[in-house]
């Protein structure tokens, strides 16, 4: 299995969210912000140009929309622009761009047509990206460079009928023969993207093994053929949304896999699934980030030439807050992506939670937006001879696929919590014995002590957005001591508690975005020569966001200890009891 850059090595390089459940800032993997490389200025800036002047001749969103497909001029000008190899090496006949790079391009793919976007994407985030990250160098040179040219399209198949989020309960399996030679591959994955036009497939499937002389079954990754004998695919799904996006089952039946196809090793399957995502992800934010741009776009323009009671709209306040609070948001949420693509393209750093803050955030926003610029429209917001209600229909997919946004809030909590955790198991055995293990007890005496009374500094926030960063610690160290309590009273039972862990979730995804939007602040800052004027733009929009990210992530902390968990769950067991809501009307 080969090694790239790209993976990430927690161990080595714990990341930003795990250390603020410990109330750690790492600075150092934030600040300052990133700036794009001469060489990834110049690439980005001659693909978007060759992009905007084809997808303007060529890409009409609505008619794919209508028709349920694209035009066959828009995949073969996908191709013919190298985007279909844009993050594929260079050396398999890709165009290598770094991740700011390829998540850039990926936000002007989606803003222009969201559908193309899963297109592109299903094929090179996460149909042929395990060739790229664990491929062997006889399977990356026998298909890379066909996907490069947009020959093979790949799709990721992973979900199943009766397993997506939890994606180990996989019924899929493939059998190795006697000969050793082959593995016969059975199951049915569903919800595949790009499944209609995709000659490669990765597939997840159970390996049975034996361990121990008891046997096992290992999630395992494989390069299948789309057309080979026994692969058949259904029809393609009526989608709310994104309909371009070719969406359908595939089943195998007795399909024949060469050894040789087998993508990294037996059980490494999950692992891989993992990585595919966590970096994928990025992308989804990137373009949900660039959505929300591209839709109040057109809402600014109807705001502004509207009018009603004599005025323009836009010159309502209640208008105008619309505006403005998307704005902060998606001047943090574009902070996030580009932060989280220099992890990525840094090389060894665990991004897998900074992704899926990301993520989540940039698909709530794009979500909202969509909601909000049909607001603005009024009544032909709501008609199908404006785009609103296509941005509200199409938005909508990027809350659910590559990881819901129930399971990556579970994901980052339950993630960050394990080295707090870890600490306080060891530490409870330590107490057991505590004559042999007075050194853990005193280390962790001293932490603690440094937890209680120490609250984290930022050294690297521009003196000019001094007090937000005083907040944002603050939030970090209450946040940290929140964690620690917590831990010590549920203890393991914290995995069952979702209340808590959507709190932590969103007071991490609150404390990153913020922490990315005064990185970028700061640099605008910077650049303006400490010219708060000059830097207006940007310090207002950090000012706006961090405010009332501090907010949200400060309630969401003092809810851990001060909530009505008990009575949420008494309320939703009585409904999921009676399947009814509440109480009915008195009448009728
Ligand atoms: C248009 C589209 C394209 C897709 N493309 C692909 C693709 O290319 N390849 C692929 O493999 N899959 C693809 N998917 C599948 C997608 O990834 C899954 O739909 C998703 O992972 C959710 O799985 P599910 O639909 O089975 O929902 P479920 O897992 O059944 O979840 C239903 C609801 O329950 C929540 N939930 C589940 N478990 C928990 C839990 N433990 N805690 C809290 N909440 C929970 C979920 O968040 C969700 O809200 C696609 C789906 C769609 C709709």
């Amino acid at each position: 299995m080969s090694k790239t850059p790209h993976l990430a090595d927690p161990d080595k390089n714990p990341s930003f969210t795990k250390a603020i459940f410990s109330g750690e800032i790492r600075e150092d993997l934030v600040f300052p912000f990133p700036v794009p490389s001469e060489a990834d200025r110049e690439a980005a800036a001659a693909i978007l140009d060759s992009f905007r002047g084809w997808a303007k001749e060529t890409v009409d969103p609505r008619q794919h929309d209508h028709d349920g497909k694209f035009t066959d001029a828009t995949r073969a000008g996908m191709a013919e622009l190298g985007l279909m190899g844009l993050n594929i090496p260079e050396e398999y006949g890709g165009f290598g761009a770094s991740a700011m790079v390829f998540n850039r391009v990926f936000g002007e793919v989606g803003a222009t047509d969201p559908a193309l976007a899963v297109y592109f994407g299903a094929h090179q985030s996460i149909g042929c990206k395990g060739i790229t990250l664990f491929g062997t160098e006889e399977q990356k040179q026998k298909y890379l460079p066909k996907c490069a040219s947009g020959e093979l399209i790949a799709a990721f198949c992973l979900t199943e009928p009766g397993s997506g989020s939890d994606a180990q309960a996989m019924r899929s399996t493939a059998v190795l023969n006697a000969e050793g030679t082959h593995y016969t591959l059975n199951g049915t994955k569903i919800w595949i993207s790009n499944a209609g036009y995709a000659g490669l497939l990765t597939v997840f499937a159970k390996v049975p093994v034996e361990v121990d002389g008891k046997p096992k079954q290992r999630v395992t990754a494989f390069i299948v053929d789309a057309h080979a004998k026994g692969v058949s695919m259904g029809q393609p799904e009526q989608k709310m949304g994104i309909k371009a996006s070719d969406t359908r089952t595939f089943t195998f039946e007795d399909v024949q896999v060469p050894v040789d196809d087998r993508l990294g090793d037996v059980g490494g399957g999950f692992k891989i699934a993992l990585e595919i995502l966590n970096s994928g992800r990025l992308g989804l934010a990137a373009g949900s980030s660039r959505g929300t741009r591209v839709m109040m776009r057109h809402a600014l323009e109807y705001a502004k030439q509207r009018e009603q009671f004599g005025r323009p709209i836009g010159t309502f306040e209640m208008i105008q807050r619309k505006f403005a609070v998307t704005a902060a948001e998606c001047y943090a949420a574009d902070a996030g992506w580009i932060v989280t693509s220099a992890m990525v393209d840094r090389g060894g750093v665990d991004f897998s939670l900074e992704t899926a803050c990301c993520k989540i955030f940039a698909s709530e926003l794009a979500n909202r937006t969509a909601h909000e610029a049909l607001q603005i429209a009024g009544g032909i917001g709501y008609s199908k001879e404006y785009p609103y209600e296509q941005f509200v229909r199409d938005a909508r997919i990027n809350m659910i696929f590559e990881g819901t946004n129930e399971i990556l809030r579970a994901l980052i909590a339950l993630s960050a919590l394990q080295e707090p955790g870890e600490r306080l198991k060891q530490i409870g055995k330590a107490f057991k014995d505590p004559l042999r293990s007075l050194g853990a007890i005193g280390g962790y005496i001293a932490g603690r002590a440094k937890r209680q009374l120490v609250k984290p500094d930022f050294t690297r926030v521009h003196p000019l957005l001094k007090d937000e960063g005083e907040e944002l610690a603050e939030v970090i160290h209450s946040l940290a001591l929140g964690v620690e309590s917590l831990l010590m009273s549920e203890g393991k039972a914290i995995i069952e508690k979702q209340f808590h862990q959507e709190r932590l979730a969103n007071a991490a995804i609150d404390i990153y975005l913020s922490i990315c939007t005064l990185s970028r602040a700061t640099a605008a800052l910077e650049a303006a020569g400490g010219d708060e004027t000059k830097a207006a733009p940007d310090v207002d929009c950090a000012r706006l966001f961090v405010g009332a990210a501090t907010r949200r992530a400060r309630r969401a902390v003092r809810a851990l200890s001060r909530n009505q968990d008990e009575r949420q769950k008494a309320v939703a067991s009585r409904a999921l009891e009676s399947l009814d809501l509440c109480p009915e009307v008195p009448i009728g």
